[in-house]
């Protein structure tokens, strides 16, 4: 604890935003942070008060984060929790408390009426004062684009051939390939698979909770061959004992889908 409120002074953040900063150390430490499936760009966030309700945050091209529609504190203060968590995670800490002061110090600096001192004018300035703090968040709230980050891409995928594999489904579109690993799998060239590992989010099965979960330990996930169901723009490498195994159908997927020549 003591730690984290040092970092806290040396974020050089608002004081209101000390809640959040406690909180967003809780989530890392409590591993509620995981990948979104199916983009790069985002980070699921497991509410710390309700197991139930995950947080969306956006990373924008510019290294900003976002949180989703349902966190109030992100509406007041552009800076929550769950932003903060994804920041510590990803290593965008810096980038997000620099442009953070940023913004906050040109708001304050447009407020300063140009003319301070004249009586007359400061009761008129004082009003505009506070219709232009308003206006200001939400222009900074509009400058958080979002678009996929490649430099976030940093896992690449292996082609693996299903039925070396346990997997069951998609993590991607969240399709089936089969019931049980002992099933047949699908014809060529859908019989193969890409792989990584990942913090996968599930659902908590058998319990009655809906609670949501991250895997602690990265765990290895599947997408079809399909750009459409690849998070980013990630590298695709197979071993050479899976390439050759590949027959020209094969072959043609994985050109076609990400232009990989084998
Ligand atoms: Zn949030
Ligand atoms: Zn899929």
């Amino acid at each position: 604890m003591p730690e984290i409120l040092d970092s806290f002074k040396t974020s050089g953040l608002p004081e209101y935003v000390k809640g959040s900063w406690i909180n967003a150390h809780k989530i890392i430490d409590q591993n509620r942070v995981g990948s979104f499936p199916g983009s790069e760009s985002k980070r699921v966030v497991i509410s710390l008060s309700q197991g139930h309700v995950c947080h969306t945050v956006t990373i924008s091209r510019a290294r900003q984060l976002q949180c989703d529609e349902k966190c109030p504190k992100f509406k007041l203060h552009k800076l929550c929790a769950h932003t903060i968590a994804v920041a510590l995670k990803c290593g965008l800490l810096y980038d997000v408390c620099r442009s953070y002061k940023h913004s906050v110090s040109s708001m304050f600096q447009s407020l300063i009426p140009p003319d301070v001192g004249k009586k007359e004018n400061e009761k008129k300035n004082r009003k505009r004062k506070s219709q232009g703090g308003y206006r200001d968040v939400s222009s900074f709230n509009n400058r958080t684009e979002v678009v996929i980050d490649d430099a976030l891409v940093t896992d690449s995928f292996e082609v693996v051939f299903i039925t070396d594999t346990s997997a069951l489904c998609c993590y991607g579109c969240k399709g089936k390939v089969r019931q049980k690993p002992s099933d047949p799998v699908p014809g060529d060239p859908y019989d193969i698979f890409l792989i990584r590992k990942e913090h996968r989010v599930f659902r908590k099965r058998g319990s009655k909770s809906t609670a949501i979960s991250i895997s602690k330990q990265p765990e290895y996930v599947y997408y079809h061959p399909l750009r459409s169901c690849v998070p980013g723009k990630a590298k695709i490498w197979a071993e050479l004992s899976t390439k050759l195994k590949f027959n020209e159908k094969h072959k043609e997927l994985l050109w076609r889908e990400f232009g990989l020549q084998l």
